[in-house]
């Protein structure tokens, strides 16, 4: 297979927070990947911004170091190494004073695509934008990255919204969340508006129940004191759980194009039901083996920040009336695993005495291994009468397309290539960020008010046994995610 990868058009991508965790575990080692692999050009430039006071050459060092920190070693030793480095500079500047901003409008040249990674506090994002326009480094047709967390309710994430759009347009502005960016993701639209079989199945008269879990095996850790103020709601199913969500759900968009893409997953978003307080629960991992638990990770005592979550939510719509979406997600539980589920319904009457087939399952894997499997059931082969086993037909691209696949890009480095493109299909538009904390808000402030407290886990497990007797009681069970 012949590759296709097809460059970019040469662009200057301003990094502030260059200096940062984000930028050196994830963008540049992305960048990087995609030089070796042909789509960034060797003129285009990335700068690098922050406070700290660093030369050209102390930034690339410090970018080669994150290179083989985060990126491994085989990435370090690509040949392409020199010839990345010096694609790159760095122009120290302050968010919020003057220092840097005149030299960084004489280096960026403005006839090339232009974006701006702010890839710092969201209470920078104000200060940024300004100095973006009053030092004429950004115009019309400038980009600009934001991460999350995009607000920490409706009202900051509006007044987020509103500070940006004092100086750029909603075209120009592009909400990272990387889930959106991984390749199974992506793959989930095409299995689902790009083949015939699956779209009559896709509703309540077929489909049981959908879950998805997203499962991390590492603590709070270091992030204690900042993750209190979130918790799992806030910094997961708010953001991440909700975009996987809207692309299971959504009703097909009448073209591939951004906007159309987006106004179909905000309609999902809006039709979106109230959580009940007993379709809830919340947990806290406990101290274990000398590891300590999550109120002294938080170093809060009397801490009521989940560190897991499970619900169940409905879809108001034709389609999926009658349908649950379970969702999980925690930390220090037993599996780094993300699994979107689609558990068809079982059949109306089997014909096989004894011997009754288990249910489709369409299963999507985000990590650690990306891929697509469907339950299905066939005979065992043999001599042995009609005995029916369940086995997956694997989707998995990389095996399916041949050793000369392209390599399956990070999330990170497929988004950013969209933003030199202008191709904003899988960034958060505005509204669809609004939608979502209009849902979230009411559920915590809810538990807010009745003095919710977290129940206790252990660690490795998959959370509070309520979290199971919350499926139990519906006569399902959570799947057995393997990471
Ligand atoms: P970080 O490691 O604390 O880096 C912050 C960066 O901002 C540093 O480069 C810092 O450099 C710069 N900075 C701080 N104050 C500044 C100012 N006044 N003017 C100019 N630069 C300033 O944070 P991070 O983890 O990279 O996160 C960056 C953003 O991405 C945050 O919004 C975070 O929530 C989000 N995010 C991060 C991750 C991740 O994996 N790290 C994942 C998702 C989202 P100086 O101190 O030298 O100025």
């Amino acid at each position: 297979m012949v590759s296709r990868v097809i460059p970019v058009e040469p662009f200057e991508l301003v990094i502030f927070g260059g200096t940062g965790d984000l930028a050196r575990r994830k963008v540049l080692p992305g960048l990087f990947r995609r030089f070796c692999a042909g789509q960034m050009p060797k003129d285009a430039r990335v700068i690098g911004s922050a406070r700290t006071e660093l030369d050209r050459n102390g930034f690339r060092k410090m970018v080669a170091d994150s290179i083989k920190e985060f990126g491994g070693k085989e990435l370090a030793s690509q040949a392409e190494l020199p010839e990345f480095l010096e694609c790159l500079d760095y122009v120290a500047t302050d968010a919020r004073g003057d220092k840097g901003w005149a030299e960084l409008s004489a280096m960026v040249r403005k006839e090339l695509v232009n974006a701006f990674y702010f890839s710092v506090a969201p209470s920078l994002f104000g200060d940024i934008a300004e100095r973006l326009k009053r030092h004429d480094l950004a115009d019309d047709t400038s980009r600009i990255v934001v991460e999350k967390p995009f607000g920490r309710d409706l009202a900051s994430a509006e007044e987020l919204n509103a500070t940006l759009a004092k100086h750029f347009k909603e075209k120009q502005i592009y909400r990272i969340d990387h889930y959106l960016g991984k390749e199974t993701v992506q793959n989930l639209m095409a299995l689902r508006f790009g083949n015939v079989m699956f779209e009559p199945l896709w509703n309540g008269k077929y489909i049981d129940h959908i879950q998805i879990t997203v499962a991390e095996t590492v603590a709070v850790g270091s992030r204690g004191a900042y993750y209190d103020k979130s918790g799992a709601m806030r910094d997961m199913v708010q953001n991440h759980l909700m975009q996987l969500l809207c692309l299971i759900a959504m009703e097909p968009p009448a073209q591939f194009a951004p906007d159309a893409v987006r106004d179909e997953k905000l309609k999902v978003i809006r039709a979106l039901q109230p959580v009940q307080p007993h379709e809830i629960v919340r947990g806290q991992y406990e101290a274990k083996d000398g590891q300590p638990g999550y109120r002294e990770e938080a170093e809060n005592p009397r801490s009521f920040t989940e560190s897991f979550i499970a619900m169940k939510t409905h879809i108001s719509n034709f389609r999926w009336a009658g349908v649950p979406f379970y969702l999980r997600t925690g930390k220090r539980m037993a599996t780094r695993a993300s699994e979107i589920a689609v558990v068809f319904k079982a059949l109306p009457h089997s014909i096989f005495e004894d011997n009754e087939p288990d249910r489709n399952v369409l299963s999507i894997q985000l990590q650690p291994n990306e891929g697509i499997t469907m339950d299905m059931t066939i005979k065992e082969p043999g001599p042995g009468g009609m005995r029916l086993v369940n086995v997956p037909l694997d989707m998995t691209f990389a095996e399916a397309l041949g050793p000369d696949a392209e390599e399956v890009p990070d999330a990170y480095e497929r988004l950013i290539m969209d933003v030199i493109r202008g191709n904003q299909t899988l960034f958060m538009r505005g509204d669809e960020v609004e939608a979502a904390w209009t849902w979230t808000d009411p559920i915590i402030e809810g538990w807010t008010a009745r003095n919710d407290v977290p129940k206790p886990y252990e660690p490795g497990s998959m959370g509070p046994l309520d979290a199971h007797a919350l499926m139990r009681r519906d006569d399902r069970n959570w799947r057995e995610v393997k990471g």
